[in-house]
Formats: structure tokens, sequence, C-alpha cells
């Protein structure tokens, strides 16, 4: 399995895929085909269930992220989890990733071609983990995985048999508590799509 070798992204998706979850975690930590990977102390792969219901994919890892190696586990993992307890998920229902592995200096937004570097990996993540619906944690996670803006907020969509669901992420209400009353409203929307 080499991602840099192939350039039709389906072929080197089921390729990683296919070689399971370990060749994917060797070949993520090796990778380097984008300058994140230079700042970058630990690549940031998964958190959670391999068999999940629900798959959380947020932005980028942060500092503390960076340090631990695991996704969301700083200040908006707190929020996360606060987001998680009040969907009623239990830790087998869902996993959590990002659009990119490394984390961008200065926490800044990833660059297209960075997401773009790195979209592999967060494909062949989603048809290895098969979740019934993925939750998108914000804009730049609704971009990279469909490659633009086309879902509006809390309104679920299906595609190739996946329910596509767009909220806030979760750094968006560590300062605004108003935001997180709008999440809840947009969660009990679509409790349906994962109970
Ligand atoms: S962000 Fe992704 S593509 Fe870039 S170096 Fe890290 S693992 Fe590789």
């Amino acid at each position: 399995m080499a991602k840099a070798e192939g350039s039709d992204i389906f072929a080197i998706v089921r390729e990683m895929a296919l070689a399971g979850f370990g060749d994917l975690e060797k070949e993520i930590i090796r990778c380097s085909d984008c300058s994140l990977r230079e700042g970058a102390t630990n690549p940031v792969i998964m958190k959670g269930s391999r068999t999940p219901k629900v798959l959380f994919i947020g932005e980028a890892p942060g500092r503390t992220e960076d340090m631990t190696g695991i996704p969301f586990s700083g200040r908006a993992g707190k929020k996360l989890d606060e987001m998680i307890v009040y969907m009623g998920l239990s830790g087998e229902d869902y996993a959590v990733i990002n659009t990119v592995k490394c984390r961008p200096p200065n926490n800044r937004k990833p660059l297209k071609s960075e997401i773009a570097a790195c979209r592999p990996f967060m494909m062949a993540q989603i048809k290895m983990l098969a979740p019934k619906v993925i939750i998108l944690l914000g804009n730049t996670a609704e971009e990279a995985f469909c490659g633009g803006r086309e879902l509006e907020w809390g309104t679920p969509k299906v595609a190739e048999g996946i329910t596509i669901l767009k909220i806030y992420h979760p750094a968006a209400m560590i300062y605004q508590r108003a935001r997180m009353e709008e999440q809840k409203a947009l969660i009990d929307r679509n409790r349906h799509l994962w109970e």
C-alpha cells in the first residue's frame, strides 16, 4: 500500500481499506505528503469504535491533540464529549477522525492542498469504519468530504447509502452558550438518524 504511487483515489482508498487498520496507521505515521508533517509532533489518526454507528469528522488536530496523538482531546474535545452524552451515544456507537492527520501551524485552517493530500486517508477510514451516519463538524469538514459547500446546518442528506449531517464544530461552543443551545436543537431534530 503506497498512497503516493497512484493517482486514482478510488483505487488507493480501496487498497488502503483492504489492508486494514494496522497498515493504514503505519501509512499515516510514515506519511510526509504535505508540509504539515514538518511541524507535527504526532499524527492524529482516530479514536472510538471500529464499528461505529456515527462517525464524527472534525477539522484538524490542535495543540493538545498534537501532543497526545488523540483527536479531540483538548477543550473542543470536552464540548464534543458533552454533545455525545446529549446525543445518547455510548462508546461503542461512535468514532472520531479529522480531515487532516497532522496539526496545522498556529491552529490555522488546513489548506485545500493539504486536505487533498490527506483525503485518501479520510476516505479509507470512512470505508473501513462503514458508519450509518457521518456527522461533519463544521464547514471545513464539509468541504473536505463533499468537495464544496452543499449542506444546510442540521439538514441531513443521503449519499451512497450513508446519511450525512453538518452541525457546528465543538470549538464554536467554547465561548458561546447560545451556540450550544442551537447545536442541541440541531441534534434534537435529527435523533432518529442514530437512535
Ligand atoms: S496531514 Fe495527512 S497528507 Fe499531510 S503529512 Fe500528515 S498524514 Fe500526510
